[in-house]
C-alpha cells in the first residue's frame, strides 16, 4: 500500500510540473501586445511540455506492462553491433553540440537471439544518460564483447558519476540522484531498463564514483 500510494504521489508530480508550464503559456499566450517572437517561443514552451508528458505516461504504461508481465519477449536472432550502431545514430548531433568524444569498440559479428525493439530502449536510456551526465569535450567508450556464451555491451563515460548510496537507488521507479538534470528526465528510464533485462533474462551491472564517470554493463545470453 505504501509503495503505491509513493507511486501515485511521483506521478501525480510528474504529470503536474508539466502541466503547470502548459497552464502558464496557455494564459500568457491570451495577451493582446505579443511580439511574434514571444508567441513562437510560448508555443514551443507548451509543445515542449506536452512532449515531456507524452513520454511519461509511455514510459508509465510500459514500466506497468512489464510489472504486470502483459509483454512476451519477441525473440529472434539480430546482429548487436549493428543494432547499437542505429542507436548510437540518433545521439550524433547531440554528442557533436558537447562535443563529447565517442568511443566504439565493436565485436561486428555477434549475433544474439533476443528482443531487439525492446534492448533499442535498453541502448537508448544508457546512452541518452551517458550524454545528459557528460560535460562538455567528455569521453563516451562503447564496447561490446563476448565472453564464453554471454554478450557485454559497456557504455563508460567520464561525466559526474554516482555516489556509493545513490548507486543502490538508480533502478528504482522516479529516482534521480543528480538534481541539476531533474527536468531532463523523469527517473523512469534505468527502472524500465532494469526490468526489460530481467525479462530477457540478462544481468546489468554499473560502476561508478562520484566525480569519476559511470559504466554500465548489459549482460545477455548469446
Ligand atoms: P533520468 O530520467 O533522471 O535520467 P534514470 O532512471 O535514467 O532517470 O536515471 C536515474 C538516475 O541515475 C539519474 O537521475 C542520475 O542521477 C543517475 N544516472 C543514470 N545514469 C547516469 C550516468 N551515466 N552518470 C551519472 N549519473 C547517472
Amino acid at each position: 500500500e505504501m509503495l503505491k500510494n509513493d507511486f501515485v504521489s511521483n506521478v501525480s508530480h510528474e504529470l503536474k510540473t508539466p502541466l503547470a508550464v502548459i497552464q502558464n503559456y496557455a494564459t500568457l499566450l491570451q495577451s493582446d501586445n505579443l511580439s511574434d517572437e514571444e508567441r513562437r517561443q510560448y508555443s514551443r514552451r507548451i509543445g515542449e511540455a506536452s512532449s515531456r508528458l507524452s513520454v511519461l505516461v509511455s514510459n508509465i504504461l510500459l514500466l506497468s506492462r512489464l510489472e504486470n508481465q502483459k509483454i512476451m519477449p519477441a525473440r529472434h536472432p539480430f546482429n548487436l553491433s549493428e543494432a547499437l550502431c542505429r542507436c548510437i545514430l540518433n545521439y550524433e548531433s547531440a554528442l557533436d553540440e558537447k562535443d563529447i568524444e565517442l568511443i566504439t569498440e565493436l565485436d561486428q559479428d555477434l549475433i544474439v537471439s533476443s528482443d531487439e525493439n525492446l534492448l533499442d530502449m535498453v541502448w537508448n536510456n544508457l546512452l541518452s544518460n551517458a550524454v545528459k551526465f557528460t560535460p562538455e569535450h567528455g569521453r563516451i567508450e562503447v564496447l561490446i564483447k563476448k565472453e564464453g556464451g554471454t554478450a557485454a555491451v559497456k557504455i563508460t563515460d567520464n561525466g559526474c558519476g554516482i555516489d556509493g548510496k545513490s548507486v543502490r537507488h538508480i533502478f528504482d521507479k522516479f529516482y534521480q540522484a543528480d538534481a541539476s538534470h531533474a527536468t531532463q528526465g523523469n527517473g523512469l528510464g534505468l527502472a524500465l531498463t532494469k526490468r526489460i533485462v530481467d525479462l530477457l533474462e540478462g544481468d546489468i551491472f554499473v560502476e561508478s564514483a562520484p566525480g569519476k564517470g559511470a559504466s554500465f554493463t548489459v549482460e545477455l545470453k548469446v
